[in-house]
């Protein structure tokens, strides 16, 4: 697989995938605690095993950027008092080889996870913004919230599974 290199958004991360690649388990927490509290709090689930192909530090670390809310629709769904829930979303899935970096993931609710993975949304992201293959969709042409940087490749990757027919 080759790698397109894209121009840097400047999308401004409180944290450098360096930091994500922290050795013993005992800084992994710590650094997932830290940047809990940089964030303004918020439930995680601390780590209980060094790096696996999917590894939840990544993971946790960009649901606390995105407070827990839809990079898609913006919603935030609360499970308990104070606790939500929501998803990340691998653009070019790891199943069929994409990496567990943060430029190839992006946080969704469930509903809006089923339609990456099932080609209904196209991801414009040259505008920030998201086609729905229906063009009188509530999500058609809705404006996407970005806050780190993704790679143009897997967001060409996720757009190959579009289909508006
Ligand atoms: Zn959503």
């Amino acid at each position: 697989m080759s790698v397109v290199t894209v121009k840097n958004r400047g999308y401004k991360v409180p944290f450098k995938l360096s930091d994500v690649l922290l050795e013993t388990l005992e800084h992994r927490n710590q650094l997932l605690e830290e940047y809990r509290l940089q964030l303004g709090g918020g439930s995680v689930s601390y780590l209980n095993h060094t790096e696996t192909p999917r590894d939840p530090l990544r993971s946790n670390l960009l649901k606390l950027l995105y407070k827990y809310k839809c990079q898609i629709c913006d919603k935030r769904i609360e499970t308990s008092p104070g606790k939500y829930t929501c998803h990340t979303h691998h653009l070019f899935q790891v199943g069929d080889g994409g990496p567990d970096d943060l430029a190839n993931m992006m946080v969704v609710c469930p509903n809006c996870h089923i339609m990456l993975d099932k080609g209904a949304l196209y991801l414009d992201i040259d505008f920030d913004r998201v086609l729905h293959f229906r063009t009188n969709h509530e999500l058609h042409r809705k404006s996407i919230n970005i806050k780190h940087y993704i790679d143009e490749y897997y967001v060409g990757v996720q757009n190959d599974r579009y289909r508006t027919n």
